[in-house]
C-alpha cells in the first residue's frame, strides 16, 4: 500500500477546550496526557505530529436536567437546560482558553470568513454563492475577504486584547504551558491555526451579543447539540425546529459572516434554517444517512440526508467526515473495542457525497477525535492523527489523484474559509 505524501490536514471538528477542561494535558504527548477518554488520540503535539495544521476547535457545552450531579472539576461544561447565564459562563470559559492559548503562541486564531462573504453576498445575491461563483474566485482566497471582515487583534503578534486578559482568569491547570523548555523555541513549528466553532448556541445569551463572540474568534455556530437548545432542536429531539431566538440568530450570524453548522441540527431545524438564509452552510462532522440505514436508523437525525448534502454543496459549503465508528457503519458491536470499521468504510461516505454532487470540492475531514469517544471508537488502524493517511490511502486505492487527495485533506476547507495555503504549508 503506498503512503501519502506529507501534506497538511484541516480537521473541522476537535473538542480541544472541552478535553482540557476535563483534565487532559493537551500539551503532553499522547502517552503522558492522562485525563478522560483513554486511549487518547488528540493532544496538541499529536496533531502536530499528524500534520494537522488547521482546525475548527469547538466550544462544547451540555445542558442537563441536574447540573449539581456533575463533578465541579470535570463538569465545567455543564449547565441546567434553559439556564442562559450558566451556559454563557460555561461557553465563555472555553473561549477564553482558546484565546489564552493564542496569547501564548500555542495556537493562532484564524480570522477566517468564508469566501464570497461580503455582507452583500451573504445577505442577498444567491448567484454569488453558487458553486460556479466559488470556482471562479478560488484562485485568490484571501483577496475576496476585505480587511474589514477580518476580526482584528486575533492571534499571536496581533496585540490580541482578549488574550492578554484571559490567562489570568483561568485556573492554573488550564493555563498554557508558556515557554517550557523543549516545548517551544525559535525552531518550533508554526502554531496550529484554529477557528472557534460553537457546538450548541446556548452560551450566546442573545443574537445582539454575537459580536463579542465573533471578535474573540468564533467563525461558525451549530445552534443545537443533542438536546433542544434555546435556539433549535438537536438530533436527539423529536425533530424539533427552530425557536424564535434561533430564527433571530440567523440574520445576526449572516451580518457577521459567521457560518451555520448543520451537524446535530434536527432535520426540521435544518430545513427551516435553509429556507431563512442563502448563506453558505457547512456540516463540520457528519456522515451520510443513506449509508447508515436511512430513516430506519434511530439516530438518523444525526446524519445528513442526500437532499441536505446536495444543498450544502450547491451553496459551496463543505462536509467534514466524522470518524466515530458507529457513524461510519451500522451493526458494530459497541462492547467489542476491536469491532471497528475500516478506513475504506469511512471514505465510502466521502465517495457517496462526491457522487451525489458530481465533484470532489465539498468534502473534507471533521474527525471528532476524542469528542466523547476514545481511539478505540475510530476506524481500524487509525489511532492518532498520524494515521489519518490511511484515509488518503483508501481514497487513492479508489482512484483519487494527488490533487483530489489534497482537496480532501485541506484544500477544500481552506478554500471555503479563505485561509492562505502558504501559511499552512510552512514548517
Ligand atoms: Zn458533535
Amino acid at each position: 500500500m503506498p503512503t501519502a505524501q506529507p501534506a497538511p490536514w484541516f480537521d473541522a471538528h476537535l473538542d480541544l477546550a472541552y478535553l482540557a477542561e476535563k483534565g487532559r494535558d493537551m500539551h503532553a504527548p499522547l502517552d503522558d496526557c492522562r485525563g478522560p477518554l483513554q486511549p487518547a488520540s488528540v493532544t496538541l503535539p499529536s496533531l502536530r505530529d499528524g500534520d494537522v495544521r488547521a482546525c475548527l476547535g469547538t466550544i462544547f457545552t451540555e445542558g442537563v436536567q441536574d447540573p449539581t450531579a456533575h463533578d465541579a472539576e470535570t463538569g465545567a461544561h455543564v449547565y441546567a437546560l434553559g439556564d442562559a447565564e450558566g451556559a454563557y459562563r460555561a461557553g465563555m470559559r472555553q473561549l477564553k482558553l482558546y484565546n489564552a492559548w493564542a496569547g501564548a503562541g500555542v495556537i493562532e486564531l484564524m480570522p477566517c470568513k468564508p469566501q464570497d462573504s461580503s455582507p452583500a453576498a451573504f445577505n442577498n445575491a444567491s448567484s454569488s454563492l453558487s458553486p460556479a461563483g466559488r470556482v471562479a474566485s478560488s484562485g485568490a482566497p484571501s483577496s475576496s475577504s476585505p480587511s474589514s471582515l477580518s476580526p482584528l487583534g486575533r492571534g499571536r503578534g496581533e496585540g490580541s486584547s482578549s488574550s492578554s486578559s484571559s490567562s489570568s482568569s483561568l485556573p492554573s491547570s488550564l493555563s498554557p504551558p508558556g515557554e517550557r523548555a523543549g516545548v517551544r523555541g525559535s525552531s518550533s513549528p508554526s502554531p496550529l491555526r484554529l477557528g472557534v466553532l460553537v457546538e450548541c448556541a446556548d452560551p450566546i445569551p442573545s443574537p445582539d451579543e454575537l459580536p463579542e463572540w465573533d471578535e474573540q474568534g468564533v467563525v461558525a455556530i451549530g445552534m443545537a447539540w443533542w438536546h433542544e437548545s434555546r435556539y433549535a432542536g438537536g438530533n436527539g429531539t423529536d425533530n424539533l425546529g427552530l425557536t424564535d431566538l434561533g430564527r433571530a440568530l440567523i440574520p445576526a450570524m449572516d451580518a457577521l459572516a459567521v457560518v451555520h453548522d448543520l451537524s446535530h441540527l434536527s432535520q426540521r431545524a435544518t430545513d427551516e434554517l435553509l429556507t431563512l438564509t442563502d448563506a453558505p452552510v457547512i456540516a463540520s462532522h457528519s456522515n451520510c444517512r443513506s449509508l447508515l440505514g436511512g430513516e430506519a436508523n434511530p439516530q438518523h437525525l444525526r446524519h445528513l440526508s442526500d437532499d441536505t448534502i446536495r444543498e450544502i454543496a450547491r451553496r459551496g459549503g463543505v462536509i467534514g467526515l466524522n470518524l466515530i465508528r458507529n457513524f461510519i457503519r451500522t451493526g458494530l458491536d459497541r462492547n467489542n473495542p476491536s469491532d471497528r470499521p475500516s478506513a475504506d468504510d469511512a471514505v465510502a461516505h466521502v465517495e457517496h457525497i462526491c457522487e451525489l454532487v458530481g465533484d470532489r470540492r465539498c468534502v473534507g475531514l471533521g474527525s471528532d477525535m476524542d469528542g466523547g469517544i476514545t481511539a478505540n471508537d475510530l476506524p481500524a488502524a487509525i489511532n492518532t492523527p498520524s494515521d489519518l493517511t490511511k484515509l488518503t490511502d483508501a481514497l487513492r486505492a479508489r482512484g483519487w489523484n494527488a490533487d483530489d487527495l489534497a482537496a480532501f485533506r485541506y484544500d477544500n476547507w481552506i478554500r471555503f474559509w479563505g485561509v492562505k495555503s502558504d501559511h499552512l504549508e510552512q514548517a
